[in-house]
């Protein structure tokens, strides 16, 4: 395998030298206000934990549906300060984390599950175009290499299972990859130009959250919630210095420990990191191509993603998934210099001809992971609670599926998504401390020997497949 965690030559530590550690896309001028703080007590008929995607989204969508509604978004910190305003931007139109998964998992829905996520994908598009949302979003596609000659025969498989499927993904030899975007890495490749799309996700969130509070939503920010009661009518969420008594409310909070007790050991946090360039010069555009506009993935289990932004960076993320002990989540797991660092040579192992760019942004966010790496859903207090979490970095698009499932179970409609099996079960839960922390390293071990060892899966990963259990970011 051409990448490796030990060897870091020192012009890629060089290369980060000035990099700030914060999100790229958060470190901008065009950064709304803060909002202030939820102060006192107050009444609405929907009260949203979370603002990031899912929360949003399910703010927009139930004032879509109601623009009566009055609805109250209670963010912790700042809205997209989660990992809706650090990830990579990629907009996929898979609601299973990938044909793969899905097939593995709903073989029998796999179809309508396709079709669903299209679905969703042309309504955040349509939703971008009617509210004159300025998102950079481009539907550029995404093209998935194989970096080794093994990895090529499971691309084709791939593809041919998505052909059964209905799915058209152009498969290309190392030549086609190459005329794409040029990386000596590159063998072959799968080419999905309608089922991916390129936004800016931080953009995209105070877009969506302008439009709410043109709509009349309240919008907190600062307002972490600490707990959530039920009251005579309804639910009662309270924060340090206020509440919100509401007949209902929608949970969107990812990675971070869930109010509801249940939902915590089906997720556990797990750190993914990304770095930023800085613009690329003409000549340097011109030595990597890259004219087709959209993402890439490499295929390994431990796998890098890659785009264009659109003021000429490249971003580049992933391969390393950090779990901490005990589920920790701190802001200063957000900055990894030596995961930085394995990310930097990555980066010139895959494009050398870029030797001598910079990064000048360099950060981590945590991802809401489970095991069966696509969001589950459920109610409680009598149905007056609903949530959407475990998106395992895949939910820039999905999220605003999770939203309508959200409100499918609240408003107690039967729909084509409550009828899902996807969305009727739940993924199996994590084993509690101290065999967790064993039991994610494990895995984590086993995936990157695999990824070392022509893609062999070890007896761990196979009892795991078999089990339907996995550990991905
Ligand atoms: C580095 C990285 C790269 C990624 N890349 C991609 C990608 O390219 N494509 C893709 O599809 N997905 C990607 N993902 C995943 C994607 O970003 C998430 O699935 C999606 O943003 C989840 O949105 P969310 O609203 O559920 O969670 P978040 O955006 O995390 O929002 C949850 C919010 O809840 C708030 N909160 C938590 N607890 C409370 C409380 N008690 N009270 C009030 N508020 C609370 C938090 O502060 C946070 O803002 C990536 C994730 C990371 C971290």
């Amino acid at each position: 395998m051409p990448y490796s965690r030990t060897r870091i030559r020192t012009s890629s530590r060089q290369a980060l030298s000035d990099a700030t550690h914060a999100p790229y896309w958060l470190d901008r001028p065009g950064r709304p206000e803060p909002k202030p703080a939820l102060v006192g007590t107050t009444a609405a008929d929907l009260v949203v934990v979370g603002g990031g995607f899912t929360g949003l989204w399910t703010a927009l969508l139930a004032t879509d549906h109601d623009p009566s509604l009055d609805v109250v978004v209670l963010e912790a910190d700042r809205v997209a300060e989660g990992a809706s305003g650090r990830n990579g931007g990629f907009m996929a139109a898979s609601i299973t984390h990938g044909l793969g998964n899905g097939l593995a998992r709903w073989p029998g829905e796999l179809r309508e599950l396709l079709r669903q996520g299209h679905a969703n994908l042309d309504a955040i598009e349509a939703t971008i175009g009617q509210l004159g949302l300025d998102v950079d979003f481009a539907r550029a596609g995404e093209l998935d290499v194989a970096t080794e000659d093994y990895q090529v025969a499971a691309l084709r498989e791939l593809a041919d299972v998505a052909a059964d499927h209905g799915e058209q993904l152009e498969l290309l030899d190392a030549a086609g990859c190459r005329a794409l975007v040029d990386s000596p890495l590159y063998r072959g490749g799968v080419l999905d130009r309608h089922g991916v799309a390129l936004v800016d996700p931080a953009k995209l969130s105070w877009e969506l959250a302008r439009v709410l509070r043109e709509r009349g939503v309240r919008i907190h920010e600062h307002s972490a919630v600490s707990s959530l009661e039920r009251s005579q009518v309804g639910v009662i969420a309270r924060t340090a210095h206020g509440s919100v008594h509401a007949r209902q409310a929608a949970i969107g909070t990812s990675a971070f420990p869930n109010l509801l007790r249940r939902v915590r050991p089906y997720i556990i946090p797990v750190y993914d990191y990304v770095l930023v360039s800085e613009p690329l010069t003409t000549d340097q555009w011109a030595s990597v191509g890259w004219g087709f506009g959209g993402g890439i993935g490499d295929s390994n289990n431990q796998f890098h993603y890659t785009r264009p932004t659109r003021d000429g960076r490249i971003l580049w993320g992933g391969f390393e998934a950090i779990y901490h002990y005990g589920s920790r989540m701190s802001r200063d797991l957000e900055r990894d210099d030596r995961t930085s660092a394995i990310l930097a040579e990555n980066f010139f192992t895959t494009f050398p001809q870029l030797e001598g760019l910079r990064f000048t942004h360099a950060w981590g966010g945590a991802i809401d992971t489970c095991s069966r790496f696509s969001a589950f859903w459920g109610t409680a207090m009598d149905g007056r609670v609903a949530y959407s979490v475990g998106y395992t970095g895949l939910g820039v698009g999905a999220t605003r599926y999770g939203a309508m499932v959200m409100l499918d179970l609240l408003a107690g409609r039967q729909t084509e998504r409550t009828r899902l099996e996807m969305v009727r079960t739940k993924p199996i839960p994590f084993p509690p401390e101290p065999m967790r922390s064993p039991a994610v390293a494990l895995t984590r071990w086993s995936l990157d020997r695999a990824d070392n060892r022509e893609g062999h899966r070890n007896l761990w990963l196979r009892t795991l497949d078999r089990l339907g259990l996995g550990f991905d970011s």
